[in-house]
């Protein structure tokens, strides 16, 4: 197997960093179908650049790649023992080389193995088969829209949707009701593939094996192809809009399959992935390791381009932020202003908010900009580089972040999906701002940042989680949620509930 090594590490690599022809496709779909000028369309100029940029740099597309998991199909007699081994080489190799995020934290501890290496990481899945070749398909969804699938054990009941029963319209009902709950959090416009029946823990793994099917393909089952097209005609009359801001395009594809369940049980699994929707196979030569084929790719067809600008396209009414911010310049903002932060900012995200419950800052918050960011580091000649830096999922710190805010002064709380009440009402009586940035935009960001200007706690909480002190330029974002008790997030998920209700009379 003289080849294996380099074809895994090329199949990770190129998983990360070229989103496949398919989702490129739904993406350009998805993009042109918003007016021009929205905010909604402003996040498709950056998602679309970003997916440019990852491919020119092969850098990751998004900086949460993910729970790295494989699917691997092998001709009898494959050593799957030694390919099991390759497979755990390669993905370390890639985590070097910056290609993957360290991911992999021990649930105890809470220590990062740094090499995204540890128990059950990677996930492998081995089927023998009656081919003659070896054949490995790998997805990489992140964190932020594997926290938003959903289970549902019908019947229940559900927001504004009524009584979900026993059947395929009950099932319907669920499946709106994931897209309807995933809003912004897991980087819409997303796709969901649906697991109908079998247990707990088989249904939310089937769930995601449809998301090895391509966006494009119909289902062979007459019933579940017209339930999969009805649900991306209605899941996109919801207005959900790219990261939740409101707009045409919710889903960008739909991916169904029934298994039998138990007489008692009748679940609905919901696995739910972003736009950057990570997931490439290869074919192997069983022999040498050789990659004969790679799947989800047409090799007569170039990679297509899908920028349609300069990325954020600006209109000279960007607000320009320079922190240290004021209270003054905060409360000036209003909900749907476009701001460009130029100077110092500080990572923090999950375990930076729960230290600072405890323990005063590392550095001077007061002021400050704080992106919940776990960006993508490597260290090259003795210097930091940030490699990939979109934002986070924000609403993980809604315990902590009006704390956060009042004892130390806070003024501008950047990240994606938006936060909830105890926030708003924080950023109201204090001053300050939650700033949406667009989710997945990992190289965008990370060329926004200057300079790498330090590091605290890292070795507490390992790079994702470190708070990295940052200098950054023209780093653009959407002012969401403001000092005056506005919230987009707010108005968009009431609009949607309101669209989602009249569905349920469909
Ligand atoms: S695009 Fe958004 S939801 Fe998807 S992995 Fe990146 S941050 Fe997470």
């Amino acid at each position: 197997m003289e080849f294996l090594a380099t074809s895994l590490l090329e199949l990770i690599t190129q998983t990360s960093t070229n989103l496949p022809p398919d989702v490129r496709a739904a993406m350009s779909i998805a993009a042109n179908a918003e007016t021009p000028g929205t905010q909604s369309s402003q996040a498709f100029d950056i998602i679309l650049s970003n997916v440019d940029m990852a491919n020119d740099e092969e850098g990751p597309i998004c900086q949460d790649t993910g729970m790295p998991t494989f699917v691997i199909h092998t001709p009898v007699g494959v050593n799957q023992i030694q390919l099991k081994k390759a497979v755990r080489e390669a993905v370390a190799e890639a985590t070097r080389l910056g290609k993957l995020r360290p991911n992999s934290v021990d649930s105890i501890t809470g220590k990062n193995s740094g090499n995204n290496l540890g128990v059950e990481t990677p996930v492998m899945h081995f089927e023998q088969w009656e081919e003659d070749e070896i054949e490995i398909k790998l997805i990489l969804k992140g964190g932020g829209c594997e926290n938003t699938n959903a289970q549902y054990s019908v019947p229940c009941h559900l927001d504004h949707l009524g009584r979900a029963d026993r059947n395929l319209e009950g099932v319907r009902k669920c499946i709106l009701h994931a897209v309807w709950m995933a809003q912004g959090k897991g980087c819409a416009p997303g796709a969901v593939g649906v697991c109908i029946g079998s247990d707990r823990a088989h249904g939310y793994e089937l769930a995601k094996g449809q998301l090895f099917r391509t966006l494009d393909d119909v289902n062979p089952d007459p019933v579940l192809a017209k339930l999969e097209s009805e649900i991306m005609a209605e899941a996109n009359r919801l207005g959900v809009g790219a990261m939740g801001f409101g707009g045409k395009s919710s889903l960008i594809g739909c991916k169904i399959m029934a298994a039998n369940r138990l007489p008692a049980s009748f679940f609905v699994s919901v696995a739910y992935d972003c736009w950057a929707f990570r997931r490439l196979g290869v074919r192997l030569d069983a022999a040498n390791g050789a990659i004969t084929k790679w799947l989800y790719r047409d090799p007569s067809r170039p990679v297509e381009r899908m920028a349609r600008g300069e990325g954020f396209p600006l209109t000279g009414r960007e607000v320009v932020l320079t922190p240290p911010l004021t209270e003054a310049q905060m409360r000036a903002l209003k909900v749907g202003d476009v701001v460009l932060i130029t100077g110092e900012m500080y990572t923090g995200r999950d375990n930076v908010h729960a230290y600072l419950m405890k323990h005063a800052p590392p550095v001077d918050l007061n002021g400050a900009a704080l992106y919940h960011c776990g960006p993508v580091m490597l260290q090259e000649g003795g210097e930091w580089r940030v490699k990939a830096a979109g934002p986070t999922t924000s609403i993980r710190e809604e315990p902590y972040q009006a704390d956060v805010i009042q004892r130390y002064g806070v003024r501008a709380v950047i990240g994606k999906g938006g936060m909830g009440k105890k926030t708003s009402d924080a950023l109201k009586e204090f001053g300050a701002v939650y700033l949406n940035g667009i989710g997945g935009a990992a190289q965008y960001y990370a060329r926004t940042v200057e300079k790498v200007l330090g590091v605290s706690l890292k070795e507490e909480f390992g790079i994702p989680e470190a708070m990295w002190h940052l200098r950054v330029r023209d780093f653009a974002a959407i002012v969401t949620m403001d000092a005056h008790g506005n919230s987009l997030h707010a108005d968009v998920e009431q609009a949607t509930g309101e669209e989602l209700a009249a569905l349920q009379q469909v």
